[in-house]
């Protein structure tokens, strides 16, 4: 894969997907801004990437606060001088049905999911633009398609796709690509914490009747940040054993 001496940032990579991005960009001779709201993670990982003679930094910030991520994008400019690679990674889920959603819920999400979003890609941009060069990749998930008990979830997932969409075709002449992952159940804190009942409801619609694994989300992300995917914006991936296109009369 063609990352080797890229500046990569990956939100959230304290723990699941993010962290196995992150380790992933790293073993392929990528240097990595290992970010994640917990200090304690972020450093974990960025130690766990240093020990193995690779390069890291760890930067914890909220992506949803825009003077935190202002900071943060900064002390990559003085660091690292560029920034090639963004994976906007942290998320957070809480399954509800619609009349038991608290508004700070709704807020929270929103804020995590989707203006976090907003806030590094806007940083990220305004660096990629000077370079004429840049690949952004957006984590939503195939619940955007819907699912009972993910309305909080699901809209900020679906704006994540709106987000891309839109974005790429913005920033398409500065060499600049904006592409999208949509994972299925990925085995991480983020779906085993989940009520007992939601995952046995999601695992009903699992074409393969499997889990899949953060590398398999790492390995899509490596596709759209390699250099020679610079033709490839806009686009979708899902990454979900086939739940996007499941059909009650396939299982
Ligand atoms: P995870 O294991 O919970 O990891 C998410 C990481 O993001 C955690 O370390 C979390 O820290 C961090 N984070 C939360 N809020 C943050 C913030 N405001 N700023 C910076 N970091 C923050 O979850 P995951 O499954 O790897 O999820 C990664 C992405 O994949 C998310 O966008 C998620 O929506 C998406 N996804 C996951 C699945 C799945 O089945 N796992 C399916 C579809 C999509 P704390 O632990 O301290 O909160």
């Amino acid at each position: 894969m063609a990352i080797k001496d890229r500046v990569a940032l990956v939100t959230g990579a304290g723990s699941g997907i993010g962290e196995v991005i992150a380790k992933t960009f790293a073993q392929d001779g990528a240097t990595v801004v290992v970010n994640d709201v917990n200090a304690e993670q972020a450093n974990r990982v960025a130690e766990e990437i240093t020990k193995n003679g690779q390069r890291a930094l760890a930067f914890a910030c909220d992506v949803s606060n825009k003077a935190q991520v202002t900071e943060m994008f900064k002390t990559v400019k003085d660091t690292f001088g560029r920034i090639d690679i963004l994976v906007n990674n942290a998320g957070i889920d809480k399954a509800k049905g619609i009349v038991g959603i608290a508004e700070e819920d709704w807020d929270r999400i929103i804020n995590v999911n989707l203006k976090g979003q907003f806030l590094c890609c806007q940083a990220a941009a305004a660096m990629m633009k000077e370079q004429n060069y840049g690949r952004i990749i957006n984590i939503s998930s195939r619940a955007w398609l819907g699912g009972v008990g993910q309305t909080c979830y699901s809209a900020s997932k679906g704006g994540v796709i709106s987000l891309t969409r839109t974005l790429a075709q913005e920033l398409a002449k500065n060499q600049i690509t904006v592409n999208c992952i949509a994972p299925g159940i990925i085995e991480t804190p983020l779906f085993t914490n989940l009520p007992e009942e939601t995952k046995a409801n999601l695992m009903k619609m699992q074409p393969t009747g499997t889990i899949g694994k953060p590398k398999d989300i790492a390995h899509g992300a490596e596709f759209y940040a390699d250099d020679e995917a610079g033709y490839i914006t806009g686009q979708v991936i899902y990454i979900c054993g086939g739940k996007s296109i499941f059909s009650s009369l396939s299982v």
